[in-house]
């Protein structure tokens, strides 16, 4: 419910921008109620993966048979649509996107989608010494690598059997392939990595790359656990600080991505922190995920979703996904509602992407 309290926090009124069905607003890009253009979509090629990361699922993850999955066909009309719609930005995401069967074809043909400027992915980067060149060669312009810690033996604690190893040969072949920008996320789960925060970052001193460290948000079964090893990024950032100095912000921020960018004296990389729990972005979010089973989920720690599945297979028409599309969008809500304890419960963090 909107209160005069939300128009001080930046919220605005729903619907004091357009109405969707308001002729004109076929017209005009993507928006929702609260007037937020949105030109971002996040898409998960899977629910699967090849690691079991703590904070994300279960050791006895199940995962979807393929045929519950959209096909290509599916999602390059997705894309289609939403690119006409005025989305210009795709992160491919996962589950781990690189362990789909014919990623990179993908890849180059959602890059030559007429709307699409940027193709990006977020992976574990376990496949990337393989994929990063053929990747670099389809488009892919921007890739995040999940690396929570520097040290072997708390990687494969945390991903349950991850070789490290696999991750650095994988960035390695990112920079050959030149691949950029390139992000390193770390994703800071208390008992398992807050004492790698200070050495991570560090890695922003000789390096172009951007640190960013993750605040553990709470979804489905694993819930209970990411709430008990939560880290706050102001505790992150006190820990880098007190161990590199202090962290200046770096200016040209947008507002859109979720992670504001500081820089530590003389480093060439920069460092962010995405503090969706403590201090959510709600107001600059311009983005909205298709989940692998066809899902529109419009806020990442909201449970409602729109069924883009059942339509495709049922013959709808583009105009019908269009609109669809369009309206689903409008209903994007404000933020979520972690601080009244609503936590999302129908996914985990690998069903959705993050
Ligand atoms: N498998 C790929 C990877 O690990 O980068 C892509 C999918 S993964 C779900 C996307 C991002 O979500 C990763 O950076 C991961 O660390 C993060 N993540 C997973 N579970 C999370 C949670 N409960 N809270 C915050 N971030 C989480
Ligand atoms: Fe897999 Fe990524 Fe989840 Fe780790 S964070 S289990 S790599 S989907």
């Amino acid at each position: 419910m909107w209160s005069p309290i939300d128009l001080i926090a930046g919220k605005p009124a729903p619907g004091q921008a357009f109405d969707y069905r308001d002729p004109l607003q076929s017209l005009r890009p993507l928006q929702d109620s609260y007037g937020r253009r949105i030109d971002y979509l996040r898409i998960s090629l899977t629910d699967a993966c090849n690691l079991r990361c703590v904070y994300c699922m279960p050791e006895d993850m199940r995962f979807r048979p393929r045929a519950e999955l959209l096909q290509d066909d599916e999602i390059l009309t997705i894309v289609r649509v939403a690119a006409e719609l005025g989305v210009t930005k795709i992160r491919l995401t996962g589950g781990e996107p690189t362990i789909r069967p014919g990623m990179v074809e993908l890849v180059r043909a959602i890059v030559a989608t007429p709307g699409i400027r940027q193709v990006a992915m977020t992976t574990n980067g376990l496949l990337l010494a393989e994929l990063a060149e053929p990747l670099a060669r389809a488009g892919l312009r921007g890739l995040n690598v999940s690396i929570d810690t520097l040290d072997a033996v708390k990687f494969r604690r945390i991903t349950r059997w991850g070789d490290l190893r696999r991750v650095w040969d994988g960035i390695a072949a990112a920079e050959a392939a030149r691949i950029s920008p390139l992000k390193l996320n770390a994703v800071v789960t208390r008992g398992f990595n807050e004492d790698e925060v200070a050495p991570l970052a560090r890695l922003s001193l000789d390096h172009p790359w951007h640190i960013r460290f993750i605040e553990l948000m709470p979804l489905g079964s694993v819930a209970d656990f990411q709430q008990e090893a939560v880290v706050s990024s102001a505790e992150t950032r006190a820990l880098i600080e007190a161990e590199l100095g202090p962290l200046h912000p770096v200016p040209g921020y947008d507002g859109h991505d979720p992670a504001r960018p500081y820089r530590l004296a003389g480093a060439q990389g920069q460092i962010g922190f995405i503090s969706s729990v403590t201090e959510p972005f709600c107001a600059g979010c311009n983005r909205f995920r298709l989940t692998a089973d066809g899902k529109l989920r419009l806020c990442l720690l909201r449970d409602r979703e729109v069924d883009l599945l059942t339509p495709l297979r049922n013959g709808c028409t583009v105009q019908e996904l269009s609109d669809t599309i369009r309206a689903a969008v409008w209903t994007k809500p404000w933020g979520h509602g972690l601080p009244d304890g609503d936590v999302p419960q129908i996914r985990v963090m690998s069903q959705i992407g993050g």
